[in-house]
């Protein structure tokens, strides 16, 4: 199954993609994830790569288009692959649904995740994770059950991301309505587009997945 999930920063595609990737076992290929870890790796990429992002801005087509063109013929895509936060831009979803038509890969649904913009803000300004097995939290909505520590492993060194802050969340927000919110439009003519309320707890959204899931 190859799917796509959409929707603004904080609406909770990362998430939902860890859910499909157990459920199904197909890689997530979160692009936000490699730029930081590109950006983490010092490469010549990942200084370019770390200014944009700080911004909240864009990283050029180009750039996204051949990570992912690369990234889809590894071994692990064989069997699909759960793409979070590409495409971005119609520029990026053109690209992709010619990339398919030459690998004769077929999309399987676009999952949206439709949240309003003051509730994003608040989720992603409290965010944290383990900086040791990567497991999300948030100070208000999900913090760790003893003050500290990480529930799944133990661990007590935390992160939080350089751009989860107010100034350059507005930015990613606009970047959104922009450059990715016309995408939705693009899907719903090939009928592939699913729309999942993303304002609902974690477990109702999974469970709006998983019927998703069971009909793609
Ligand atoms: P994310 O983790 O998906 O919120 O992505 C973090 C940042 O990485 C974004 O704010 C962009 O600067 C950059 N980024 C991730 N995916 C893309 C993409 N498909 N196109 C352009 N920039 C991207």
């Amino acid at each position: 199954m190859i799917l796509v999930l959409l929707g603004p920063p904080g609406a909770g595609k990362g998430t939902q993609a860890d859910y499909i990737q157990q459920r199904l076992n197909i890689p997530k290929l979160s692009t936000g994830d490699m730029l930081r870890a590109a950006a983490a790796s010092g490469s010549q990429l990942g200084k370019h790569v770390q200014e944009i992002m700080a911004a909240g801005q864009l990283v050029s087509d180009d750039i996204m288009i051949d990570l992912i063109r690369h990234r889809i013929k590894e071994d692990d895509c064989k069997q699909g692959f759960i793409l979070d936060g590409f495409p971005r831009t119609l520029a990026q979803a053109e690209a992709l649904t010619k990339m398919f038509e030459t690998e004769k890969l077929q999309l399987s649904g676009v999952l949206e995740f439709e949240v309003n913009d003051a509730a994003l803000i608040e989720r992603i300004c409290g965010r944290f994770a383990c900086a040791k097995c990567g497991a999300g939290y948030h100070d208000t909505f999900k913090p760790t059950k003893v003050a500290g520590v990480c529930d799944e492993c133990g661990g007590t060194e935390f992160t939080r991301r350089k751009d989860d802050n107010a100034e350059t969340v507005a930015k990613r927000l606009q970047a959104y309505h922009d450059m990715t919110a016309p995408l939705l439009p693009y899907y719903e003519n090939q009928g592939i587009l699913r729309s999942i309320d993303g304002m609902q707890d974690i477990e109702a959204v999974r469970s709006d997945v998983e019927k998703v899931l069971k009909r793609a």
